[in-house]
């Protein structure tokens, strides 16, 4: 099971926000400005009271629930840090955690 906690920190190292597969997505796009709109708040208070509102971290939050990703593109985990440091590449899935679900 993944020990990767859905902190601001590691919301700031996640690397969907960028990532091709979802970028032009129209779905995530509308979720990723309210996501904008509330990170200030949340750097006052410290808190996260619904991470599944954010728009990335699925290997934490579980699958979108945006549809039509852009599956032919390449996911950007690999390129993540907590990628490296939780050692994702053993867990399943393996990466598109967006479309197939949190790490186990
Ligand atoms: S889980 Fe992978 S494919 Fe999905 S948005 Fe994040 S980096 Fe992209
Ligand atoms: S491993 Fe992938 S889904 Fe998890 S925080 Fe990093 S970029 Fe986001």
């Amino acid at each position: 099971m993944s020990q990767i906690k859905f902190t601001l920190e590691n919301w700031e190292k996640c690397k969907c926000v960028t990532c091709p597969v979802q970028a032009e997505n129209q779905c995530f796009q509308e979720k990723n400005v309210k996501t904008l709109e509330i990170i200030p708040k949340i750097k006052k208070t410290n808190m996260v009271d619904s991470p599944e509102l954010f728009p990335g971290m699925y290997c934490v939050n579980g699958k979108t629930t945006c549809r039509n990703l852009d599956i032919k593109q390449i996911c950007q985990c690999h390129s993540c840090p907590l990628w490296v440091e939780y050692d994702l590449l053993h867990d399943k899935p393996m990466r598109y955690f967006c479309r197939d679900g949190a790490a186990k």
